[in-house]
């Protein structure tokens, strides 16, 4: 019985790599993102639509911005057998959880992707002598590995710094205080006796009149 390794951490720059190992090992048909194309058939233009919701994998979005490992991921998708294998078009839609990046409140919202993957037939790559190519997605005994794709565009959707809303004010610089909840919040300019002779000095220098 071949293994599926998988990887527990995924950096999103060394991920290509990470998944290159994998596609080389047969992939486990229990494993929730991996569908079997056998009932759609081989022949051209046949479909098939799926609906399903899995539990997300672990590391499915950014350190700061992810879906819960376990969390239900809604799935709708349609394959399509083509000349040179399965077309997989389809949208997924999960809870996310993460912090602001300004003020450090947690935000939870829904994302949907939309995504679109040809997985090519690998006997068909073979008898074809065609090298093995790591920037296409292949099947392995008729089954397919969603896995990548949907992290690919979870992690492409995210925004790079995740707000709680646009215009944050993030947290005071002094006190750390939540700026948001107490917009009115100030502090007494407190001037080191030292500076203020230097701070006359220079309105003296701005203000010839003075
Ligand atoms: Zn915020
Ligand atoms: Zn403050």
């Amino acid at each position: 019985m071949p293994v599926l390794i998988r990887a527990t951490t995924i950096d999103p720059i060394c991920c290509a790599r990470t998944w290159k190992v994998i596609h080389l090992i047969d992939l486990d048909p229990r494993a929730p993102l991996v569908l079997d194309t056998r009932e759609l058939g081989r022949r051209p233009g046949s479909q098939r639509q799926v609906s399903l919701t899995v539990p997300a994998p672990a590391d499915l979005g950014i350190e700061v911005l992810s879906v819960p490992e376990g969390a239900p991921v809604e799935l709708d998708l349609r394959l399509e057998a083509v000349m040179e294998g399965v077309l997989v078009t389809g949208s997924a839609s999960a809870g996310l959880e993460g912090e602001c990046a300004r003020c450090l409140e947690q935000i939870r919202e829904k994302i949907e992707v939309t995504f679109q993957e040809l997985f090519v037939y690998d006997d068909i790559r073979d008898t074809e002598g065609a090298e093995e190519d790591d920037e296409v997605s292949m099947l392995r005994d008729d089954l397919l590995d969603l896995e990548p794709l949907l992290r690919d565009a979870v992690v492409l959707a995210l925004p790079f710094q995740p707000l709680c809303e646009d215009d944050c004010p993030g947290l005071c610089v002094e006190c750390g205080a939540r700026l948001k909840d107490d917009p009115d919040h100030h502090h007494e300019a407190e001037i080191d006796p030292r500076w203020q002779a230097l701070t006359k000095l220079t309105e003296d220098t701005q203000d010839p009149e003075a």
